[in-house]
Parts: structure tokens; sequence; C-alpha cells
């Protein structure tokens, strides 16, 4: 398993809801946890790693254990607007700003089935809120002022070359 950088086409595309958690899911969601502290981020979609199914792992503090495996998550409600500056595992070296509600209410299926409701607020919000788009096919360049958008053109660009450059093309 590795994480699939810009412009691979699964990170445009709506991924399925997960209809059964069995072993294989449980191993991969344990899979993606790993990579994402190797990678010191704080949340993982699954089709950041070319999977294209509802789940999302989040770990807000960064702190190992600290995890919450997110099955077919959606957010329910929402309050406030604060703009932040965002990153993502994969668009390395592009950061730009995004306007995320502050508060959300939001349900999700863990990995023993339950069916949970949470509210959150500021960071956690916010990483609920980027995972739940990646599950959607959007990505945080696509929710970024046009002039902040104009800021990572080159970074883009550059991972978009690296991209090529790999296919050979
Ligand atoms: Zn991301």
């Amino acid at each position: 398993m590795q994480i699939v950088y810009h412009p691979d086409p699964v990170l445009r595309r709506r991924a399925l809801p997960i209809a059964s958690i069995d072993d294989a899911v449980r191993a991969r969601a344990a899979e993606m946890i790993e990579l994402m502290h190797e990678a010191r981020g704080i949340g993982l979609a699954a089709p950041q790693v070319g999977w294209s199914q509802r789940l999302a792992i989040i770990c807000p503090s960064g702190d190992r254990g600290d995890e919450r495996v997110l099955i077919n998550p959606e957010i329910l409600e929402d309050d406030g607007e604060e703009t932040a500056e965002e990153g993502c595992l994969s668009f390395p070296k592009v950061f730009g700003n995004v306007a995320r509600a502050t508060w959300i209410r939001y349900a999700y299926t863990d990995l023993d089935g339950q069916r949970l409701e949470v509210e959150a607020e500021d960071l956690h919000a916010r990483v609920v809120q980027h995972e739940i788009d990646h599950l959607d096919g959007i990505v945080f360049t696509m929710r970024m002022s046009p002039a902040d958008r104009l800021g990572t053109k080159k970074a883009v660009r550059e991972l978009e070359k690296q991209a090529k450059a790999r296919d050979g093309r």
C-alpha cells in the first residue's frame, strides 16, 4: 500500500460505500493508520491509497493510539466558518487556505460495525471535512480561493511533471 499523489484520477472519483466490515477492511484500515503516521499526516482517506471506498482515518492530535477509523462517514450538521491553511498527503509541498465549518456533527460506522454520532470543532472538524471531501472526489485545491490556487500552481505542476516521468510519458 502506498499513497497516491495528484493527479491520480482515483482522487477525483466518488468512492463507494463499504457494504460489510470484514477482516480485509480491518487489515487495510490498520495499514492506512501506519502509513498516515509514517507520512506524518493527521488524516488519510481510502482513495489516497488507491482504494475507492468510503473509509478514512483521522488523528487530529497526531498521537499514536488516537486514531479513529471512519466508515461511511457523513456530516449531519455544521456551523461557523474559519479559513486556515491545509496540506494534503496526496499533494506534497502544496499548502493553501481553505474555509471550513468550525463545528460539525457527523456520523460514521466504526470497525465493530457500530454507528456513532460525534460533535467536533476546530481541527477535528476540519480534518473530517477534508477527508469526507476525498470520499466525494474533492481535493483541497478545489476549495481554495482563486488567488490561493494560483499560489499553489508551481508545486501542483511539479507533481504533474513527476507523475508523467513515472508513467514514462
Ligand atoms: Zn487530503
